[in-house]
């Protein structure tokens, strides 16, 4: 009998699920497969939600967050793990709870509203996000949405990626990676531990249909991580693969269709 080939990177995504498969788990598992691992999941909302936007969101029991946490980590065991969507202040701290004691790297992308304005995170989830979550983080992948959110700092062009980034470590990730892709030009994102900076330029695509972005960055560093790279190694590439997925993203639907793993 042949022995069985050896398994591949394990890698948990603990997030909220898009039922048109652009953004969060469903993103997360793709990118993930893409990568040569395996994807496990923690589903913490379902989404009603296609191109055109989020219809309606139901978080799930702290209790089925962590009985899938629990299911999964106890057994299969999981070499990194990326949040996303975490919906409440209550799942945020059971989350936080669930991770702090996990000897693992940890990307967290502090998700908090769609591209199309949806609310995916509450208001007064916030303080649970920076003084619970973003502390058990080895990296932190805000956009500058989530940046004004988290810090009340607004970046208008690349020289504020930086305070940027200093006001976000403040809160205890290992590194923070600001995706400056909100500003105009090139897509810049800036990855520092606060000693060393690590510039990634990409040029700008016209392909506006970007849905699942942050999830699938976050995702794709995760699984480099859990491969065993380096965290600047394992976002440069990351960045290699959204900067492919994004020109290859398909219209789908009326709206913002995804980013494309099969290229
Ligand atoms: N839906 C879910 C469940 C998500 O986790 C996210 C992003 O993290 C989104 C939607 C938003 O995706 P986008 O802003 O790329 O459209």
């Amino acid at each position: 009998m042949m022995a069985p080939r050896p398994a591949p990177p394990r890698v948990l995504t603990v997030a909220g699920s898009d039922s048109g498969g652009g953004a969060g788990i469903q993103a997360d598992l793709k990118t993930m497969l893409a990568l040569g691992t395996h994807g496990m999941s923690v589903v913490t909302a379902v989404t009603a939600q296609n191109s055109l936007g989020v219809h309606g969101a139901w978080p799930l029991p702290a209790a089925a967050v962590t009985a899938q946490f629990r299911a999964v980590v106890d057994d299969i065991g999981v070499q990194a793990v990326k949040t996303g969507m975490l919906a409440s202040a209550e799942l945020v701290e059971t989350v936080a709870g669930l991770l702090r004691p996990l000897d693992v790297p940890v990307v967290v992308d502090p998700v908090g509203v769609s591209k199309h304005g949806d609310a995916l995170l509450a208001h007064d989830a916030l303080d649970a996000v920076r003084h619970r979550l973003l502390p058990v983080a080895t990296v932190a992948t805000p956009n500058l949405d989530e940046v004004t959110q988290l810090t009340g700092i607004t970046v208008t062009d690349e020289s504020g990626l930086r305070e940027a980034a200093v006001a976000v470590l403040a809160f205890g990730p290992r590194w923070a990676l600001i995706k400056g892709g909100h500003l105009p030009g090139d897509a810049v994102d800036l990855l520092t531990d606060g000693t060393t900076e690590h510039w990634l330029r990409a040029p700008r695509s016209d392909n506006n249909h970007t849905h699942g972005t942050g999830c699938t960055l976050a995702s794709a560093i995760a699984a480099g991580l859990a491969a065993g790279r380096s965290v600047p190694d394992a976002v440069a590439e990351a960045k290699s693969y959204i900067t492919r997925a994004v020109a290859a993203g398909f219209a789908l639907g009326a709206g913002i269709g995804p980013v494309d793993h099969g290229h």
